[in-house]
């Protein structure tokens, strides 16, 4: 397994890359989408009583018209298209889906409940190209609510250990609803065991508003957050949104969905995110450059309680984009009054590079030589 997760590492370096971009791409310009969920097929093979993203009923949306709108993506900007649903393992043209997405640069990756992966399906994950893959669990024995069951796919995950060669993304669960708290935790365990990211999400309800977690909810939360030792940008968002949620307190954000973020349903049309469809609603072929710019700065009321984390990183781009010191500010927090901000040295080290000194003196010739570099080896003009 150890030698299966080294391998893993080295094949990402490219990919690493094309992330650093990605993100260079979207420092640089406000006016295109960096993520967009798109979805193949709106019918699922389970029935997660909390869900509003399913049927039994859909049939997938045809090849043609999926690459009609991939292409529609692609021509905004689009950076990162992500294949959800539903259950988008159940479309018959998935891969061919994620060839056409990468045919134009862009990130490919899914998030699957994982039932339909077995050894050889994800060996076609990454002769497709899939880049990134998430699955999120919710709880260790199936039950009435869920069977997103770490005991029902512990074997896909080892699978995914041994064969995938695109990251992977273990997302759990905590708050309302959830019958053992300390399910996160095992699961959480299980995931790092295995050399995979993991995140914990906030059950939402079905207008992705937070549901106030107990006190046996914000426990496991807090002893996780000391497990699984998040990288830069995990650990800058659980200081700026997570930390926030899990005390049941609102956040101050600006939600760019509808213009960083894009939410394509079923019928083509786009909307703020999962849990807010029906605002704009505009057939994706008919949005332009103007529909993102008006919903960049569209004030969205359900921003406070807002749980959908995807969203959330998302508009942490563009805060480093709008004030990155006082981003970074934000990101690494003082841990008591009496401290100053503790930003680790890497990236003091970028800052360095490509921001003005914090006393308001320009940037020296070496450091502005040293940035332009960088952006041409990024390949950023
Ligand atoms: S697996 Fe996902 S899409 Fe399917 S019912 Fe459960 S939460 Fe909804
Ligand atoms: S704040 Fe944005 S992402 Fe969150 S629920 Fe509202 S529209 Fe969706």
């Amino acid at each position: 397994m150890k030698l299966a997760q080294a391998f893993r590492k080295m094949r990402s370096l490219p990919r690493r890359f094309r992330q650093a971009q990605m993100i260079a791409r979207a420092l640089k310009s406000s006016r295109h989408p960096i993520l967009a969920h798109i979805i193949p097929i709106r019918r699922c093979n389970l029935a997660c009583a909390y869900c509003n993203e399913y049927d039994k009923v859909s049939n997938p949306v045809p090849m043609a018209e999926m690459v009609r709108r991939i292409d529609l993506l692609a021509a905004l900007g689009t950076e990162i298209i992500t294949f959800s649903g539903g259950e988008p393992l159940l479309h018959p043209d998935l891969d061919a889906l994620i060839r056409h997405v990468r045919s134009h640069g862009r990130i490919a990756t899914l998030i699957t409940n994982g039932y339909l992966l077995s050894a050889e399906r994800i060996r076609q994950l990454n002769r497709a190209g899939l880049e990134h893959l998430q699955i999120s669990m919710d709880n260790v024995q199936p039950d009435h609510v869920s069977k997103k069951s770490l005991k029902v796919l512990d074997k896909k995950l080892e699978w995914l250990a041994e064969f995938a060669e695109f990251d992977v993304s273990i997302n759990s669960v905590v708050g309302a609803g959830v019958q053992h708290p300390e399910d996160a935790l095992v699961i959480t365990r299980r995931a790092l065991e295995l050399g995979f990211e993991t995140t914990t999400g906030t059950i939402h309800d079905h207008k992705g508003q937070l549901q106030p977690l107990q006190s046996a909810d914000r426990a496991v939360y807090e002893q996780i957050q000391t497990e699984r030792k998040p990288g830069f940008w995990a650990f800058a968002y659980d200081n700026l949104f997570q930390k926030n949620l899990a005390a049941g307190q609102p956040n101050e954000w600006q939600c760019r969905a509808g213009s960083r973020y894009l939410y394509i349903c079923e019928d083509g049309l786009v909307h703020y995110c999962s849990q807010q469809r029906g605002y704009p609603a505009i057939p994706l072929e008919k949005y332009t450059a103007e529909d993102l710019e008006r919903e960049y700065s569209t004030r969205k009321p359900c921003a406070p309680y807002c749980t959908v984390s995807c969203v959330h990183r998302v508009a942490m781009i563009d805060l480093v984009r709008e004030n990155p010191r006082g981003a970074l500010a934000g990101f690494f927090p003082p841990a008591s009054p009496d401290e100053s901000t503790k930003i680790p040295f890497g990236v003091k080290a970028l800052s360095s590079l490509f921001l003005p000194a914090e006393d308001g003196r320009p940037q020296s010739a070496l450091a502005k030589a040293m940035a332009a570099a960088v952006m041409r080896v990024l390949g950023i003009k």
